[in-house]
């Protein structure tokens, strides 16, 4: 029997055929997208590169794709390849079905346990970056995808230099980006260690998975700095004075004393009576 390959006219460089758009960024849309030859489903991540003027850029660009390309592990949508037209850069990534984890926990707040499952996995991912020297810079659950197994996904991770407000010193500005989820040293504009800011961040993730809201917040965007820097937060009744602990520990406003990905991994309430097994790659 012969195959006939049907190469639609409208594919990608030939090769992907765009489908439904899955989400849309202040930088980039995101299509699903179908391999012409293999039948594989991908996520095809439009970035326009008006968008990216500036030389030290393009630089910063091509660093982070190079280092995304090497990222290898179970936690971390895979980018398979870069393509690049005239106007546009096309990152072609591992298709994940679940959905955002933002959208998951809108509907209602997460249990420990189930807090916990999924804190282990973002630990498990940003900590293989770390030790290879890569920082997301951008965590939150809009950026985390659960595929149909249940587990957790970081998304464009390191690309977040890429897609996020990007400034001429090379740092990135989350100022104007994700203002809940900003480390307090970032709002002293002095320049920041990417491992203790994303560190941060993920204690900000996990009081959303138990809580249901945020730690800091408020509709006046001076007010909500003004908690983040002062460092004070509530935590709802039904944490358990464990989970209240090890968040003290993470939402630590001094990077310098914050707890480490190291301290994290031999943490009781991390380790959950030695459920967690460590990943190695
Ligand atoms: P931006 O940097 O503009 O925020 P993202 O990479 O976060 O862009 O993608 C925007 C949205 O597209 C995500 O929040 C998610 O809903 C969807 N998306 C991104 N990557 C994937 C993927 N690999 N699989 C499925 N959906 C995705
Ligand atoms: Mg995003």
């Amino acid at each position: 029997q012969q195959v006939v390959l049907r190469i639609p006219d409208n594919a990608l460089f030939g090769k992907y055929e765009l489908g439904k758009l899955l989400g849309c960024g202040a930088f980039a849309k995101v299509y699903h997208a179908r391999n012409v030859f293999t039948g594989q489903s991908v996520a095809v991540k439009v970035i326009n590169k008006k968008k990216l003027n500036g030389t030290s850029l393009v630089s910063n660009v091509k660093r982070e794709i190079s280092i995304m390309r090497r990222l290898r592990h179970p936690n971390i949508v895979k980018l398979y390849e870069v393509m690049a037209s005239k106007s546009k850069i096309y990152f072609i990534l591992e298709f994940v079905k679940g959905g955002e984890l933002f959208a998951k926990v809108s509907k209602g707040r997460f249990s420990e346990n189930l807090s916990r499952k999924y804190f282990q996995q973002l630990i498990s991912a940003v900590g293989y970056c770390h030790s290879r020297g890569v920082y997301h810079r951008d965590l939150k659950p809009e950026n985390l995808l659960v595929d149909e197994n249940g587990n957790l996904k970081v998304s464009d991770f390191g690309l977040s230099a890429v897609t996020g407000q990007i400034q001429p010193d090379g740092l990135l500005h989350t100022l104007c980006g994700t203002p809940a989820y900003v480390a307090p040293e970032i709002l002293t504009k002095k320049g920041y260690d990417g491992a203790k800011v994303d560190i941060w961040s993920c204690g900000i993730i996990l009081y959303v998975l138990n809580a249901g809201y945020l730690p800091f917040n408020d509709p006046n965007l001076m007010a909500m700095y003004k908690k983040i820097y002062k460092g004070e937060f509530r935590c709802p009744k039904w944490m358990s004075p464990d989970l209240k602990r090890f968040l003290g520990r993470i939402l630590d406003t001094n990077p310098m004393t914050r707890i480490t990905v190291d301290e994290i991994l031999n943490d009781p309430w991390f380790r959950g009576g030695g459920e967690y097994k460590e990943i190695s790659f």
